[in-house]
Order: C-alpha cells, then structure tokens, then sequence
C-alpha cells in the first residue's frame, strides 16, 4: 500500500537551534505511530511541521504523493490532516458545543458528525451548554479530540493527550481512542507512557536530540529496548546488508535478535550523556 504521508529529510528550527533533523518516515493508511522520546526530543515540533504550524526549513512532506510541505495549516486541515495539539488551546469562552461545531466548515465530509462525535464521547452530551474553560482536564481532552474528528481526519496528529489527567481520564480518553482507531483514522500520537504506547500502537519511532533512532513495529520492541532508544543507550551492532540493528544494554540485550531498525548516529552516544537525568527518568512510565 502507498504511504499517506511521506517525510523525507525533514528538518525543522527553532531560531538557530535545530529541533527536528533529517526526519524521514512513511505513514501508511491505518498505521497507529507512536512517537517516543525525552523531552526536547522534538515531538512536539515535528507534529507542529507535518500540521504546518511550524514552518520546515529543509525536506518534504508529501501527502498521497504531492508535496504539502510549504501549504498553510488549514489547507492541510482540508485535505485531512489535523492536530489534536499540546495543552488542547480550546476557545475557553466558547460553549462545548460551540468548540465543536466551529471545526466543522474547516474539515472534509465524511463519517464523523456532531452526533458521531457525541457517541464516541457520551461524557460531553451534558456538558454541551457549559463554557469549555469550566470542565475537568479528561473533559477538555474529549472537546479537542472531538474538534479534530469533526474536520473528518485522515491522519489524526495527537499532541500528549494524556499530560496532567487523572488515571481514570486517562482511561476515558483511550478507550474512545480504540473506537476512532476502530474507524480506520491513522494516528500519530506522542505518548510518554511506554506501557499505553505498547498497547495502543502498531509502530513505535523513537526520538532523540531531533532524530530518529528507532522505527518498528511494536510487537518487535520490547519495553526494555524502547527505553535504550528512548535513553539513547543502544550500541552499534551492523546488521546484514548494510543497515544498522540496534541492540540495548542490560535487559534488551537478552532480545537482540528482535531488534528494531535503528538508526546508529554519533549523537545516539552524546545523548546518553545528555539524557540520563532526573527529570527524564521520572517521564518513563
Ligand atoms: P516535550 O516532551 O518537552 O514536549 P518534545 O520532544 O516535544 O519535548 P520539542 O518541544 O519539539 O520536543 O522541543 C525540541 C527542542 O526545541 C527542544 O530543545 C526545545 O527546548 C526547543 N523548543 C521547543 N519549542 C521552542 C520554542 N518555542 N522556542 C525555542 N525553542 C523551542
């Protein structure tokens, strides 16, 4: 099957600093990706550059083939991609409704409607009339997905939909996920709990200092080998034909013949330097 979203190359800055480097994937329809890594790692800007909030400033983008990659947020938003972003950015003066139904001109037609979305989120039927800025973190998380669904995405770009709720919102959230993943909308999503990441995706790709060094299929990654990448402690171990096997320390050893495709760069090694702190280590679930 061709991919839906190519990304060949694809650099992204932050002034002078480079946040996403040389970035290349392809998505295909259905995938479920999960992008891993600490912070910093450049997640969030590359989700922003693949929804044209954040400009590129080297590759391509291409969608079903043409390339996208200098076309404005909403244009992509027509052609159905959208971004479920960092800290959800409601219309907080808006009512729930209102958040919704401001989406719908934006989008494509297709399955998803102000009912449907209502039937994947039964939590936000009472809560139609209240302002968005008055409801709980699970409830604002279901508005901002709700938004994204009603522009009838073909890829879905979800920006930590788990950051600061509950466990049990949490919860809520993925399991109306499973239902839009059910429909056959292709996700991307950064998750920092490895745990729902092994659960919900089909394909993991690690990040670190702007590149990736890791992309497999989950079921081939074990947690002990996410966190390797995810840490950037692999080592160098060539693999047959002239591509690159990563193979971790410690536990993920033990199941180096299930390695993933990695990518072996010198900054893999920098940043085990750079990434073994508190903070990171408080981020793996
Ligand atoms: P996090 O999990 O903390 O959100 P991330 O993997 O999503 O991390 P990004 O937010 O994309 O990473 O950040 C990548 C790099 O760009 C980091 O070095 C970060 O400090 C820097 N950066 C991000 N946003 C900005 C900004 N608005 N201005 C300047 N630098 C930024």
């Amino acid at each position: 099957m061709n991919a839906l979203l190519t990304i060949e190359s694809l650099s992204a800055h932050h002034g002078q600093l480079p946040a996403v480097r040389d970035v290349s994937l392809q998505v295909r329809q259905g995938d479920i990706l999960a992008l891993v890594g600490a912070n910093g790692a450049g997640k969030t800007t590359l989700l922003r550059t693949l929804a044209g909030a954040h400009r590129a400033s080297g590759g391509t983008v291409r969608w079903d083939g043409v390339d996208i990659t200098r076309m404005p947020a909403n244009e992509r938003v027509a052609e159905g991609l959208a971004l479920v972003p960092e800290g959800r950015r409601l219309f907080a003066g808006m009512t729930v409704r209102e958040n919704l139904l401001v989406a719908r001109a934006a989008g494509r037609r297709g399955q998803w409607s102000f009912d449907t979305v209502l039937d994947a989120f039964p939590q936000l039927v009472p809560k139609l009339n209240a302002g968005a800025g008055e409801l709980s973190g699970g409830q604002q998380q279901a508005v901002a997905i709700g938004r994204a669904l009603m522009t009838n995405p073909r890829v879905l770009l979800l920006d930590e939909v788990s950051l600061g709720l509950s466990p049990l919102a949490v919860r809520g959230v993925y399991d109306a996920l499973r239902g839009v993943m059910g429909q056959g909308t292709t996700l991307i999503l950064v998750e920092q709990d490895l745990q729902r990441v092994q659960a919900v995706a089909s394909r993991i790709v690690c990040m670190l200092e702007g590149s990736v060094v890791a992309d497999a299929p989950a079921d081939q990654l074990t947690r002990a080998q996410i966190t390797a990448f995810y840490f950037g402690v692999q080592r160098p171990d060539p693999a047959p034909g002239g591509g690159a096997t990563g193979s971790a320390n410690g536990e993920a050893a033990d199941d180096a013949s299930r390695a993933p495709q990695a990518h072996q760069t010198h900054q893999t090694h920098q940043a085990h330097q750079a990434h073994q702190t508190h903070q990171a280590h408080k981020e793996v679930a």
